[in-house]
């Protein structure tokens, strides 16, 4: 009994050393792993670019007054999207933050101040991409929505859909409880005058192409777009437009366009482009340059060169990108004389630039 006894009180001594060690073990794992996960997530590198649309940007057509308060405007849009991933947040919300700012300022073709299409309306264009599962979502030609970046996202998070057009887009971003605006609140004097410009081109007897590349090669930006890297190494792209002054009603182009306009994917990169829409959906550009990071091993910056410079440029189109990889390397690339854009770097180093030779 007394053995028993003995031996029962040694037991539960050892036993409790046990639970003691054990506990200490798993105290320490935890300890551990919460150590890694602190220093994963500061470790991982966060990143942001933004563009306001590429074009014959010169600096003789610019008043000190437009560029200060373009680059003010672009600065508070790459800030807008830096402080959700500098709060952790996903490179969803970074991006929407970023792009509804554009969208809500007309200096920029997308949202308020979009250009007018043939008819003097505003037909609108968007789309957002997840690099973390591909998931994806777009609207072309809505009329109503204040923000089709978010009806971009609406349509990838709530309908079982990738892409919406015209009045079934407005109506489906409307049930999502997006807010609902009239034409005018999109239309400005500026793009007004824009389209009877073009129109009075036209007139005189130029093609409606010649009319069109006239204008395109002299007077097109505006587009806006932006990919962001957050804190779990997930890559988003987004990109939204008026598209192109004068277009056809009912005209489409690049930037509703996943793999043309749009893409990411955190294996690669995330790519949001502005140029003349013909020649980005031709040349599938944003998947382009992922596919050659993808397939050929290529750097984001040298992908994104060739696809610009060798592909789209030799047909006549021009345009650019912004883009970001895994590692928050950001590409700015063009063939126009400026595109309007901006970003944070991975050591939280902001620019702001305009021409092409900055
Ligand atoms: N890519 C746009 C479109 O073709 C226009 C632009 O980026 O300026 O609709």
């Amino acid at each position: 009994m007394n053995f028993k006894s003995k031996s029962f009180s040694g037991n539960f001594y050892l036993q409790g050393v046990k639970t003691i060690q054990f506990l200490s073990v798993c105290l320490a794992l935890w300890c551990g792993s919460l150590f890694t996960l602190a220093q994963t997530s500061k470790d991982q590198p966060i990143a942001i670019v933004i563009h306001g649309g590429a074009g014959t940007i010169l600096r003789k057509h610019m008043t000190a007054e437009k560029e200060a308060a373009i680059k003010a405007t672009l600065e508070k849009a790459v800030q807008a999207g830096y402080i959700h991933l500098m709060a952790g947040k996903s490179s969803q919300e970074a991006v929407a933050a970023s792009i509804q700012v554009m969208e809500d300022s007309p200096l920029f073709n997308a949202g308020k101040g979009a250009v007018l299409n043939a008819l003097g309306q505003v037909e609108l264009d968007a789309s957002f991409m997840e690099g973390k599962d591909k998931q994806a979502g777009a609207v072309a030609g809505v009329r109503h929505i204040r923000n089709p970046i978010q009806a971009a996202i609406a349509v990838m998070e709530a309908s079982p859909h990738v892409m919406l057009a015209g009045a079934g887009a407005d109506s489906f971003a409307m049930a999502q409880g997006l807010t609902r605006v009239e034409q005018k609140y999109f239309i400005t004097e500026a793009r007004k005058k824009a389209l009877e410009r073009v129109q009075a081109r036209q007139a005189q007897k130029v093609s409606y192409i010649e009319a069109d590349e006239l204008y395109f090669k002299n007077q097109r930006y505006g587009t806006v777009g932006c990919v962001a890297l957050d804190r779990d190494g997930n890559i988003a792209a987004g990109t939204s437009t008026g598209g192109m002054t004068n277009k056809l009603w009912n005209r489409i182009g690049d930037a509703p366009i996943i793999g043309a306009g749009t893409y990411a994917d955190n294996k690669t990169c995330g790519i949001s482009a502005t140029g003349w829409g013909e020649y980005f959906i031709r040349n599938v550009v944003a998947y382009d340059i992922a596919a050659q990071m993808n397939y050929a091993g290529h750097s984001l910056a040298s992908a994104a060169w060739n696809t610009i410079h060798k592909k789209v440029a030799p047909m006549g189109g021009d345009g650019g990108v912004i883009g970001l990889d895994a590692q928050g390397n950001i590409v700015m690339e063009m063939n126009t004389p400026g595109m309007y854009r901006a970003a944070i770097d991975v050591n939280g180093q902001l620019q702001v630039k305009i021409y092409a030779d900055e």
